[in-house]
């Protein structure tokens, strides 16, 4: 028996064309824009910006992007930031990342208006996450897998959770996210000792570590679901994920492919933060919550 495929790329698409509806309904002033911000020669990044704007132009969100030079120092990007913050027609702000060594991310990545943040990478957001409380733009990738597991995966509930990785972006956020649905968390990292232990006793296993198939077959517990954020090259350039597909789908119960997993998802919600937060902008009202559920469900209110 082989696992479930969790089709990412089909749940995205099922996304898109309903934020495509909405905005579409949507009787606003003018479209929701998001601003995509780019530094330096890096090919990989230019690809992600191109495959986003796309993205947001099929829903009908406007996609700015704005290019500097790798030389451009920090104080230049802080000024485009806060002039992306005051300019009332851009409802979200990316800065793509990785940025060049003579900049600090986490400072740019701070000067963000919290209400612009789509990616939800700021202090603030993070720390609204962390809290529960409602109103956080939460971080894309992490909530994107929150969704797929709803679909595929029923109540979370009580479940243990293992993730493999703590970078801000991914396995932290993901941590709060997936402890404020209910679940046991326990989060890996490359101090952990004996990694396919742990591993053994997720029922939902979260490789999130950049380490080409490096999660193996006699690491999961049969029937657990297997969400692979990885994005890497294999020993013949081939895309693959952290975790070995062909193998691990014979024990797992559902696995997401890389691609056409994680990935789509997070593009498909990062369009959702922006018309959020466009909405929120012109109507004062935001539709998500802490618990990482659409329309929630965590009666924090
Ligand atoms: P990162 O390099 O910032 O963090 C990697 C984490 O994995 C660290 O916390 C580290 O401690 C841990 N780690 C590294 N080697 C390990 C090992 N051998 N055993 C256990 N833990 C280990 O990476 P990131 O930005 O979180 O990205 C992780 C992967 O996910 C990359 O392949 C990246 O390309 C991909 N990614 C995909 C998406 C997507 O949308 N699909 C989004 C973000 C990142």
């Amino acid at each position: 028996m082989g696992a479930e495929i969790i089709d990412g790329k089909q749940t995205a698409a099922e996304i898109r064309a309903s934020l495509k509806q909405q905005i579409e309904a949507f009787d606003g002033e003018d479209m929701p824009v998001l601003s995509v911000v780019r530094v330096g020669d890096d090919d990989a990044g230019r690809v992600y910006v191109r495959n986003k704007k796309k993205a947001a132009e099929e829903v009908g969100i406007g996609c700015e992007i704005l290019e500097f030079a790798g030389s451009i120092g920090e104080n230049a990007l802080l000024e485009s930031v806060a002039e992306l913050n005051d300019n009332p027609h851009i409802n979200g702000i990316i800065v793509q990342q990785p940025l060049p060594k003579q900049i600090n991310p986490q400072k740019i990545l701070e000067a963000i208006s919290p209400d612009k943040d789509v990616d939800g990478f700021g202090a603030l957001n993070i720390g609204k996450t962390a809290l529960k409380e409602s109103g956080a733009v939460l971080a894309a990738t992490p909530k994107g897998i929150i969704r797929l597991l709803d679909k595929y995966c029923g109540d979370l509930r009580g479940k243990h959770a293992v993730i493999i990785g703590r970078s801000n972006i991914v396995g932290r956020p993901l941590a709060l996210l997936l402890l404020n649905r209910d679940c046991t968390v326990t989060v890996c990292h490359s101090k952990t000792q004996d990694l396919p232990k742990i591993s053994r006793t997720a029922d939902i296993l979260i490789a999130a570590c950049g380490c080409p198939k490096m999660v193996q077959k006699d690491w999961i517990k049969p029937g657990a679901a297997v969400i692979d954020v990885g994005i890497n090259r294999d020993e013949n350039g081939k895309l693959c994920g952290d975790v070995d597909f062909d193998t691990v789908k014979e024990n797992a119960g559902f696995i997401t492919p890389v691609p056409g997993g994680v990935g789509p998802m997070t593009v498909a919600m990062l369009l959702e933060n922006t018309w959020e937060a466009y909405k929120k902008q012109q109507t004062g009202q935001t539709s998500s919550c802490c618990c990482g559920h659409h329309h929630c469900h965590c009666g924090h209110h």
